[in-house]
């Protein structure tokens, strides 16, 4: 029916609603045109894709408009001063291919000389969390990873709650990718590697399995920036996936730092500042500048939690992702409205001390706020009168222990502690931003 735009299928085939006029007006012209529009920004090439149900872009206006928004993202914050040293969590996903891709170009452009920044990938492997503990980083993307020309770390998911500088860097053509995935296979017959696993299979509760997963790792890519001494950090969450990921935190009751992991910059990790330039740009527009820059042959990394592997009830950021993904068929504006309304509340956490933080998440806690009345102590009050003494000793619900997380970070404690305190060896980066508090307070 359509070779030269990609509509997508659902598009061609439900029949257009009475609410979403502009399409119904967008599709008749383009029936006219005989499928040949030409692009809505420079008027003279063939589009080739359509975005918002709308917009037709040529290729290299795709590619303009990406580099564009992600350029005027970075520059409009003010945030990055030349030389400045950025870590760039690299997980292999498209966004992450992408956000190098769009680094390196601009790194490679005389015209923005003056505000040079140093890049360092950082790849952590995942494999631990396969049954088949298969190793993801492929040979194509080993290639991207050696044109980019950039310093490249590589650590194990799990060596981070053990030694954390057993990572490899590769600063030239010396390694090879056998090097590396054995460094890996390695490190997943290490007794890290069991101990991490042995707590990792405690959640029975994919929803709370995926949530500790996610926070883990931005606590990972901080803690090794902070090793490293490097200055940023960027990540590579497109518009869609922090829309999603703020209602997640809505319906895990996280809402307190729904704020700081939505907007541009996140600074709730002390003195290096985790930010998200591609955080303009929707998923769609990433893949097709992907195709477009010819970088669609390199595999995108499977998630092992998410996505289709798991009915679609199995978990709350499985629902929260097709219920938005859904409506968005059918109204595109609706996850930038999400994304605006989310960027419009405002964080509390980055002006409190790391000492009244919760361990894992580096939340403000509820507990030390002046409110004497609010829901923590309603919650408090109501978990222990619902436990019985017995239960109360052994769990980390009540006493001291839960004062020291908030209220999602304790659900996700009490699943992995048993008599000791297991889940405290995954809080890896608080001792540190205590530590930090301290010197500062000498
Ligand atoms: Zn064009
Ligand atoms: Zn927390």
């Amino acid at each position: 029916m359509c070779d030269r735009f990609n509509l997508d299928d659902d598009d061609q085939d439900k029949s257009v609603s009475v609410s979403n006029v502009v399409f119904h007006r967008f599709k008749k012209k383009l029936v006219e045109s005989n499928y040949q529009m030409n692009c809505r920004k420079c008027q003279q090439n063939r589009g080739s894709v359509l975005l918002q149900k709308k917009d037709v872009f040529c290729n290299d206006c795709l590619i303009g408009h990406c580099t564009k928004t992600f350029r005027t993202t970075i520059g409009k914050s003010r945030l990055l001063k030349s030389e400045d040293k950025i870590l760039v969590g690299f997980s292999g996903g498209l966004s992450s291919v992408a956000l190098v891709d769009l680094i390196r170009r601009r790194l490679d452009e005389e015209q923005f000389q003056k505000l040079r920044f140093i890049p360092s990938l950082l790849f952590i492997d995942e494999s631990i969390l396969d049954n088949e503990r298969q190793i993801f980083l492929t040979k194509e993307l080993f290639e991207f990873i050696c044109q980019a020309k950039m310093d490249c770390y590589f650590i194990s998911l799990q060596s981070c709650i053990g030694d954390f500088s057993n990572h490899i860097v590769m600063k030239d053509d010396t390694m090879t990718i056998q090097n590396i995935k054995d460094f890996f296979v390695q490190n997943n017959h290490s007794e890290c590697a069991q101990r991490f696993l042995q707590n990792i299979n405690k959640f029975r509760d994919p929803t709370l399995k995926y949530d500790f997963l996610q926070r883990f790792r931005y606590l990972i890519l901080m803690k090794m920036a902070y090793h490293l001494n490097m200055d940023k950090v960027f990540v590579a969450s497109t518009l869609n996936e922090l829309s999603v990921g703020l209602m997640n935190n809505i319906s895990l009751g996280r809402g307190i730092i729904g704020p700081n992991e939505i907007n541009f910059c996140d600074n709730r990790y002390g003195s290096i500042l985790l930010l998200r330039p591609m955080c303009e740009l929707v998923s769609k527009e990433v893949v097709f500048y992907l195709k477009f820059r010819k970088l669609d042959h390199i595999p995108c990394k499977p998630d092992f939690l998410t996505s289709t592997r798991f009915p679609l009830k199995s978990s709350l950021h499985r629902l929260n992702e097709h219920f938005l993904t859904s409506l968005s068929e059918e109204f595109p504006s609706t996850i930038h409205t999400v994304f605006k309304t989310g960027n419009k509340i405002k964080s509390t956490t980055s002006t409190v001390v790391s000492l009244i933080r919760c361990k894992f998440c580096l939340a403000q806690l509820e507990n030390q706020s002046d409110d004497k009345y609010s829901s923590y102590d309603a919650l408090r009050l109501t978990s222990i009168l619902s436990i019985g003494s017995e239960q109360q000793s052994s769990s980390c619900i009540d006493g001291e222990k839960f004062s020291h997380y908030c209220y999602s970070c304790s659900r996700l404690c009490n699943e992995i502690n048993d008599k000791t305190d297991q889940f405290e060896q995954f809080c890896i980066l608080s001792s540190l931003l205590i530590a930090k508090d301290e010197n500062q307070s000498l």
